[in-house]
């Protein structure tokens, strides 16, 4: 063990559990794999391919995250509600970095403290579903569960789970880690180029114009500072990127748990961050027991249903020792009913007295049905959702200390309203997600901009 790594020791490996120790609990949301001798072949391909980030990465983050539980930086985690195979291309991957990068320079040019930006990539496969089966047309057929358990066309080729798509999803999410490091080492992200972020389909807008404002008056104070240093300023070229995904098909998430030579413990080592779904979030449920013996750190979606008991036995299980950076809640309960269900939870974590970084996730609370049958949600409702949550953070004496959002680089119209008023009519020109609408780059640069507008009320 090194000497920082014993510094960071504030855990003990908990009892009892090993990386499989999840298979003795109830598992939710998991498809049923028609040939087990094909699974296991699979599991143990994955289980000797090689891990897609490493324990040093996933220890900074952890110490980034505690200093965002203090006040002293700013959560950004977006991308897709699910990735798909075929869109693992250059230009999808770049647009959404160029997005998360934008919006970062928003939030740290308006909330004047550094951002930990992570991505909802490079593993985002698998998706929880309502129901285990879809009936069309008198034909029942298994639900799609994301593109690394099966593929969304309604035949029964398709929707049958196939073991070899998660070394597809190892495959593709290595990719994208790849050009992502790749981008960013090579200078991508450089503030001294900010206009290596533009995306070629933006149109004018007048949100395109408070932001080149914005990114003029940061270029005049780089070049100012650098003038009177009579050097570069910097640490402006690298910026840290980290990734996540929701944690949800464990046979996969199990066979990229590891130990390492350096690091004490387990890792989950498929992605940074790893989330649990609201679906999958039941303390005495395989995705908690799965969850409690790694040592990356985690985040849970907290619904309108869970009670403030419920969150207290969640943290008792999850950050027993109350480790700085750990444990992350990311609620996510609607534009009606987050007035009512956060403040009683907000009570309970401040009285309790022990560390979480609440993040808002406005998305998911906020999904409706368009009447032309277009799964959608109103920017307006996002909106208010993100503004509710700071003031009710405000007046219960706790911290919002990040968001959590579903976008895209590309020119989609999946979301209503924002700058350009997108209407239901609208919906049909380019929607494209499989699964959750997204903001597009305009909605999305709209929201940082009111996070900036509202944290400095
Ligand atoms: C998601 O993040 O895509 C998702 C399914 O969220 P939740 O678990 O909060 O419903
Ligand atoms: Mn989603």
């Amino acid at each position: 063990m090194s000497a920082s790594d014993r510094n960071l020791r504030a855990v003990n490996l908990p009892a009892d559990w090993t990386p499989s120790s999840w298979r003795g609990r109830t598992a939710l949301q998991l498809p049923s794999y028609p040939d087990e001798a094909e699974l296991n072949l699979a599991l143990q391909e994955l289980r000797n391919l090689p891990p897609l980030v490493t324990s040093w990465e996933i220890l900074a983050l952890k110490q980034q995250l505690a200093e965002a539980q203090e006040g002293k930086r700013f959560l950004l985690q977006g991308g897709d509600c699910a990735e798909s195979f075929d869109q693992c291309s250059s230009d999808v991957i770049s647009n959404r970095l160029k997005v998360l990068l934008q919006m970062s320079l928003v939030l740290v040019h308006g909330m004047r403290k550094p951002v930990v930006r992570v991505g909802r990539f490079a593993g985002q496969y698998a998706k929880p579903r309502s129901a285990d089966s879809e009936t069309i047309g008198g034909v029942t057929l298994p639900s799609y569960r994301g593109d690394m358990v099966n593929a969304p066309e309604f035949t029964e080729a398709a929707r049958r789970p196939d073991p070899r798509r998660m070394i597809k999803a190892h495959a593709r999410s290595a990719m994208t880690m790849n050009f992502v490091r790749a981008l960013i080492d090579g200078g991508f992200a450089d503030l001294h180029h900010p206009e290596y972020w533009n995306l070629s389909w933006v149109g004018h807008s007048p949100l395109a114009d408070e932001y080149r404002r914005m990114v003029n008056a940061i270029g005049d104070a780089v070049r100012f500072m650098e003038t009177l240093s009579g050097s570069e300023v910097h640490n402006l070229n690298r910026v840290d990127f980290y990734t996540s995904h929701e944690a949800l098909l464990l046979p996969y998430e199990e066979s990229l748990t590891r130990q390492v030579p350096r690091h004490w413990g387990w890792f989950n080592l498929s992605t940074h961050y790893p989330w649990i779904g609201m679906r999958t979030a039941a303390a005495d449920g395989a995705h908690a027991e799965y969850f409690r013996g790694i040592r990356n750190p985690i985040a849970l979606k907290v619904g309108p249903s869970v009670t403030p008991d419920q969150l207290l036995r969640t943290v008792d299980l999850l950050n027993p020792e109350d480790e700085p950076g750990r444990l992350s809640f990311i609620h996510r309960m609607g534009a009606t009913q987050i007035a009512e269900k956060l403040p009683p939870l907000l009570e309970a974590m401040r009285r309790d007295g022990r560390r979480v970084l609440w993040v808002c996730d406005p998305m998911h609370g906020n999904t409706e049905s368009t009447s032309n049958g277009y799964k959608t949600r109103r920017f307006r409702n996002i909106r208010s959702e993100i503004e509710q949550a700071f003031e009710l953070h405000a007046a219960a004496g706790t911290r919002l200390g990040g968001v959590h959002l579903e976008l895209t680089g590309e020119d989609v119209t999946e979301c209503l309203g924002g700058a350009r008023e997108l209407t239901e009519s609208d919906l049909e020109r380019a929607y494209r997600s499989t699964v959750d609408p997204r903001l597009n780059y305009e909605q999305a640069l709209e929201v940082a901009m009111l996070i900036v507008r509202k944290q400095a009320q």
